[in-house]
């Protein structure tokens, strides 16, 4: 091997705290063990002067944040919806960084390009999207809804005559964006960020799904007009699925483009056992969804899928004209940035190291660890579980709301789990997404003993 050059010994220093961490998830408490102020101290305020060996300061940061860090990446984290990284990707993402490939232009760098294209075409056909659709790599769902929106939004302005590119905002037609009551925040962001302002909230059924009778009397009951409906695959609170083909149906009607945001519900696609949940998903025009929940890629990873590339093109590329002649395109025309991270090489790094039985098992194997979860806790006194568990999401509460929140509160004491408090449907739940590749038989077990001993102590 060519001799390193120097400063690099910082890198050994990393792998081994690296490998230091990944050890101690299994006995550290999930939960932090120190507080911001805890480590800002340990770290030091000032910049100093004079600076310092690199090992040296990997040393420094990994032995002052130590006590701040969260268990996420731990078996035992069951917390909003975070997902693990799996080691392929990890191993893959270390390499990102020290290849530092500017991944925007396709033709400076054939490695990434080549990674990009093999990866995009693998995780259409697992998602069961219609082949050619683009994939842009994105930071998370958030982007991705942003990107499939704006695509959308461009593309029913441009069919009466409006475009978007040219002509801004300003005077142009109102465009109609329906949505269901419970989709997830992140939507409405993304549809202020596009000019959109807040969405017309369809009402939902009693597990969050979007009801396409009410769908359909919304679009018949509002303005017509240039119209985007957004439908969400996997409610953050029941792991739901909308009613896609009867919602598409009622959107085609209308004219609608049709977004799903898919954060973490869209990979039921990839499994034979959860496919029926994403029953005609691939009927609408952009789909967001994240490698960083359920795939377990590290952050930032989101992917932003468009199923007409000239419309993606014509909204995210540097020179925004729907037909552009030329054949592949470049990846920075399906994303909002320019400069970017190498972000396909560790999504294909898990892919090939899971295979496509080994995704299926992977996204199964959560679905069966959240259905342990709901039967241990019905096995608990005066413990609920308030949702139909049809993919990776729980919902319980514990009595009262005073009670369930005192549960969330023993159980961080613990240390234990994370399990995640919230609100649904007015009451106080705890909510336990299971999106970690890594979360085992024992580890449901050693946390639903977690939950068991909070209830008892009350
Ligand atoms: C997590 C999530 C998002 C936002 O994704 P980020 O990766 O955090 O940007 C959007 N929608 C749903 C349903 C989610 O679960």
């Amino acid at each position: 091997m060519d001799q390193p050059p120097s400063g690099l010994d910082a890198l050994d220093h990393a792998h081994r705290h690296a490998l230091a961490w990944l050890a101690s998830l299994e006995r550290r408490p999930v939960p932090p063990q120190a507080s911001i102020e805890d480590v800002v101290q340990a770290l030091g305020a000032e910049l100093p002067e004079q600076g310092a060996d690199p090992a040296e300061v990997v040393d420094l940061l990994a032995k002052a944040c130590d006590a701040g860090l969260t268990g996420m990446p731990s078996g035992r984290f069951f917390g909003f919806v975070i997902g693990g990284t799996h080691p392929a990707a990890l191993a893959a993402d270390w390499l990102v960084s020290a290849w530092d490939q500017n991944s925007g232009l396709r033709r400076v760098t054939p490695a990434h390009s080549a990674v990009e294209d093999v990866t995009s075409a693998w995780l259409v056909d697992l998602l069961g999207l219609p082949a050619g659709s683009a994939v842009g790599f994105v930071t998370g769902a958030t982007m991705a809804n942003f990107t499939g929106l704006a695509a959308g939004r461009d593309t029913v302005l441009r069919r009466v005559g409006w475009d978007v590119a040219g002509r801004g905002l300003q005077g142009a037609p109102r465009v109609r964006v329906l949505v269901g009551a419970e989709r997830h925040d992140t939507v409405d962001l993304a549809l202020r960020y596009l000019g959109l302002g807040a969405p017309h909230a369809v009402p939902v059924d009693e597990q969050g799904r979007l009801r396409a009778d009410a769908l359909h009397e919304a679009l018949a009951g509002t303005p017509a007009g240039p119209t985007v409906v957004v439908l969400q695959a996997g409610n953050v609170h029941s792991g739901a699925f909308d009613p896609f083909p009867d919602a598409m149906a009622a959107a085609r009607e209308h004219g609608a483009w049709v977004h799903v945001d898919g954060a973490f519900g869209l990979w039921a696609g990839a499994t034979a056992s959860h496919r029926h949940l994403v029953a005609g998903v691939d009927g609408a025009d952009s789909w967001a969804t994240d490698a960083h929940k359920t795939l377990n890629v590290p952050y930032d990873s989101g992917l932003a899928i468009v199923r007409d590339p000239a419309a993606v093109r014509a909204s995210m590329g540097m020179h925004g004209a729907y037909l552009v002649h030329d054949e592949a395109g470049e990846p920075f025309d399906k994303v909002p940035e320019i400069s970017r991270r190498g972000r396909a090489f560790p999504v294909w790094a898990v892919l090939r190291s899971l295979g496509r039985s080994g995704v299926d098992e992977l996204v199964d194997r959560l679905c069966r660890h959240a259905t342990a979860f709901a039967e241990g806790l019905r096995a608990i006194p005066t413990a609920e579980v308030l949702n139909d568990v049809v993919f990776t999401q729980v919902c319980a509460a514990f009595g009262d709301d005073e009670r369930t929140q005192e549960v969330g509160r023993r159980l961080l004491a613990d240390g234990t789990a994370w399990m995640t408090g919230s609100t649904w449907h007015g009451r106080s739940v705890l909510r336990i997404s299971v999106s970690n590749w890594s979360t085992t038989s024992s580890d449901v077990e050693r946390s639903l003993d977690a939950v068991r001993r909070a209830v008892e102590g009350l």
